[in-house]
């Protein structure tokens, strides 16, 4: 499998070369040259198979000979080898129509884990090849997080050789539970900087490091938030594997995906793309709600974000968009590149009629307050006892409130976060105060180390190029 950047001036790349890479060098997003169908008899034969086995058939086109079937199997094994879970993404139901899928039973509390378990173990097999030079690889990965990214990718690579983890949270601004996940990991290459300012100062710095030529020529910078590849492919297993439960690819199912950078929805589309039957993808935000607007009235433009309990969700520019936006128009990468030019200049655009039409037929969105929030998580804990957090109770108030979904269609909201990881707006809502499970029991007392640096890009470059060690070391 080929990969080809959305803006269509990179060179395009194999599997191993995307895992290791960051944003295109042209500012795109790599994306596969096509999209790998599965008949509906190849679909049906997957029913029951366990869920490292059905994540390496799903995935397997997509690594193409990078991986043999048979070690992409074991590093399946491995990464969700050590959720809490046996049954990796347990699915529970609500009521007749409303299902829950439960993507937050990895180390970290997050559905996060569910790409990064696996995205550190592909870094590790990957860079543990000989170049053909005969020199070391190694990379950088630099990221910057509201939270819940920091962890799931500082656990997923902790301790390894040949990876330095560099990562920025705003000060201040991430819960404690989120920053102790992140500062307690005690480790050589893990390096937690909280930076003065705000998520998205903490984000420009790192977009301007993966185009600082003076960083990228002695690093090899690389990125583990979405718009790296390989973490949307490991997201679209879990589609296939709660449709399958609930009687795909015989009965059509829908999904609600309380959507921040558009990462994990886009992983629905996927698998839509690849015959998935899916009746409908319900894109849920908070109040920062661009995505809202752009599907219901072609308005893709950001203002400025309003925090939220749901905190993962404030975003106003989501990456990902992109990736649709791509397909949307035909694939016609000059005109894409031309439309989000334009956008990162004006912080403003509409979507063409096309854009808007092929978004359409599978999207639909929907936009929840505090209080729509607060009382999705009371109606599931009066309802079910099932204690939500904020992110899915969003989830979960644009599922009851979609509209023109068939009788008899079930909706799979997916839980992204454990409850125990926003306790405090959890027992607003609820009266509940969910405790942290016993695997990260002690996380208020382990010792934390973390560096404090201003809200600049020089500042924080050189703290980077001090650190790090350089990619042909
Ligand atoms: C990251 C995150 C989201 C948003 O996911 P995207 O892929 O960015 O759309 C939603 N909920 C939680 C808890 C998250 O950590």
């Amino acid at each position: 499998m080929k990969y080809v950047s959305t803006r269509g001036q990179a060179p395009s790349l194999d599997f191993q070369g995307v895992t290791l890479a960051g944003l295109a060098s042209d500012g795109g997003l790599y994306v596969p040259e096509s999209w790998p169908q599965f008949s509906h008899d190849e679909i049906a034969a997957m029913a029951g198979l366990p869920y490292a086995r059905l994540a390496q058939k799903i995935m397997q086109p997509y690594v193409g000979d990078c991986l043999t079937p048979e070690r992409l199997l074991e590093l399946c094994e491995q990464a969700y080898g050590r959720f809490a879970h046996a049954a990796v993404t347990p699915l529970k139901q609500l009521d007749e129509t409303q299902w829950v899928l439960e993507l937050f039973h990895g180390p970290t509390l997050a559905f996060k884990d569910v790409a990064l378990q696996l995205l550190g173990l592909l870094f590790e097999e990957f860079l543990a090849r000989p170049r053909e030079d005969g020199g070391d690889e190694h990379i950088t990965i630099v990221g910057a997080t509201s939270g819940d990214t920091g962890s799931a990718a500082i656990d997923a690579v902790a301790g390894r050789a040949k990876v330095d983890i560099f990562m920025l949270h705003p000060h201040g601004r991430v819960s404690d539970v989120q920053r102790r996940q992140m500062t307690t990991v005690i480790a050589p290459n893990v390096h937690n900087i909280a930076i003065d300012g705000s998520f998205d100062d903490a984000q420009a710095m790192v977009k301007r490091m993966f185009n600082d030529s003076a960083m990228t020529g002695r690093f090899g910078i690389a990125a583990v938030n979405s718009i790296n590849w390989a973490r949307l492919m490991a997201q679209v297993v879990y589609y296939f594997y709660a449709a399958l439960q609930l009687g795909a690819p015989h009965r059509k199912v829908a999904f609600s995906v309380p959507t921040g950078n558009f990462g994990d929805v886009f992983a629905g589309y996927v698998a839509a793309k690849m015959g998935l039957p899916i009746e409908r993808l319900i894109v849920a935000t908070n109040v920062n709600d661009i995505l809202h607007r752009a599907l219901s009235a072609g308005d893709y433009s950001a203002s400025t974000v309003t925090p939220t309990a749901a905190p993962s969700m404030d975003i106003q520019v989501s990456s990902n968009f992109e990736r649709l936006l791509f397909d949307g128009c035909g694939r016609d990468a000059s005109a894409l590149a031309a439309q989000m030019k334009h956008f990162e200049v004006t912080k403003a655009m509409q979507l063409t009629n096309a854009q808007r039409e092929s978004a359409a037929a599978l999207f639909s969105s929907a936009r929840a307050d505090a209080g729509d929030m607060a009382n999705a998580m009371r109606w599931a804990f009066e309802a079910t006892g099932e204690v939500l957090d904020p992110h899915t109770a969003i989830g979960l108030h644009a599922a009851r409130a979609a509209e023109g979904i068939p009788a008899g269609v079930p909706i799979v909201t997916l839980a992204t976060a454990h409850p125990a990881k926003f306790v405090d707006a959890v027992e607003r809502a609820t009266g509940v105060r969910p405790g942290l499970p016993a695997r990260v029991g002690d996380l208020f007392e382990r010792e934390e180390r973390c560096d404090r640096l201003p809200g600049n890009y020089e500042a924080v470059a050189a703290y980077v190029a001090e650190r790090a060690t350089p990619k042909h070391g």
